[in-house]
């Protein structure tokens, strides 16, 4: 399938005195010489400005539990419709979505996906959010506001799931737009960014302290556990510390396990054991609301009240096994708080995930 490029205007962009064009969407700092793109791929130099060329085209599209993405204190049990694009901005050697986030084959983009198509799709489908996620939203953030704009206008929520690897003011414009996150933590050295990822801790730090401090996006973090890479004691307690400290302790942390792909092979599945350690230090740390991922452990993905340790949310994988929240989102034995976007009842949806073929296919 040939697939024609759009070529959307943007606005996080300067010129350089060198007659270059800087990308100021994200730390990369792209500079562009006529006819070049960024490391993400997707935006790039065309005359005097920088494009997005994949404004209105999607890799496809899957309905999912939101507990996937993973969200689990968001409209527990809803579905979610799922899509990205192409590219990515940082270059992850352990990336478990590779055959998007680092495509350069416009084939990928095979779905014509108008922000307003999107919006009806979710709909028709009983989606309660959309989520952007594959690949980075930041990256394509004009196409991702419209989109969230598009659902919003219907009563369906926005949701990102993002590494966070954005600059300050498009972060703020972006989050704008947005209902729930789930952010990658990748780890807490700046050397595994650097090596690992190709890119830098702090402005994924000033990323979250932005959410936490100026935002109502409700929002979780995820940190892919790779044996011997970021899975220390030491590591974990000072993330964890870090997190309660300058995001607050309702920020629930999803630990999940590795599995060696793309060009990180050379490295073992994180064991459940691991998973099971990383919760404990985030729990002794002070974080309320620590799961496993990517392994059988329904005790470590079920969520528990924070004050009595009542069982609030029983989960078996993406199924939701016992609900014990009151209709205001509160603990039913002891009436505390807990955290989160919750509604009188959970969603029934299930832990299946359908695709879907088109845009306007059911
Ligand atoms: S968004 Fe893309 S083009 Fe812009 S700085 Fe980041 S990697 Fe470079």
């Amino acid at each position: 399938m040939q697939v024609v490029e759009s070529a959307h205007p943007t606005t996080w962009w300067h010129r350089l005195d060198d007659g270059r064009i800087r990308c100021d969407v994200c730390p990369r700092a792209c500079s562009l010489h006529e006819g070049q793109r960024g490391l993400c791929f997707v935006r790039k130099r065309e005359g005097d400005a920088i494009v997005l060329t994949t404004y209105g085209r999607s890799s496809g599209f899957c309905v999912d539990p939101i507990e996937k993405k993973p969200l689990d204190h968001f409209l527990p049990g809803t579905s979610v419709l799922s899509f990205g694009t192409a590219g990515c901005n940082l270059a992850c050697r352990f990336c478990q979505n590779w055959d998007i986030s680092k495509s350069r084959d416009a084939d990928t983009l095979a779905e014509a996906a108008s922000p307003e198509a999107i919006a009806e799709m979710a709909e028709r489908l009983g989606c309660r959010s959309v989520a952007f996620t594959y690949n980075d939203p930041v990256i394509f953030l004009e196409y991702a506001i419209d989109v969230a704009d598009a659902c919003r206008a219907r009563g369906i929520r926005a949701v990102a799931v993002t590494a966070g690897y954005v600059n300050a003011e498009p972060a703020r414009a972006f989050f704008a737009h947005m209902d729930a996150a789930n952010v990658d933590l990748k780890a807490f050295t700046e050397r595994f960014y650097h090596d690992v990822c190709a890119g830098r801790l702090a402005p994924v730090l000033a990323t979250l302290e932005h959410l936490a401090d100026q935002t109502d996006v409700w929002f979780e973090l995820t940190t892919l556990l790779i044996p011997d890479l970021n899975d220390s004691d030491s590591e974990l307690d000072r993330m964890t510390r870090w997190v309660v400290s300058r995001l607050g302790p309702d920020v629930p942390m999803h630990f999940t396990a590795f599995h060696p792909d793309w060009k990180m092979r050379d490295r073992p599945p994180t064991s459940t054991r691991t998973l099971t350690r990383a919760r404990s230090i985030a729990m002794a740390n002070g974080v309320r609301y620590a799961y496993t991922g990517n392994v059988v452990d329904p005790e470590g993905q079920s969520t528990r009240c924070h004050a009595c340790d009542a069982l609030l949310i029983g989960r078996d994988g993406y199924r939701i096994t016992s609900w014990g929240l009151t209709a205001t989102g509160h603990c039913g034995t002891c009436d505390a708080l807990c955290a989160g976007v919750f509604e009188a009842a959970h969603g029934t949806r299930g832990p299946q995930r359908r695709p879907v073929s088109r845009v306007g296919a059911g």
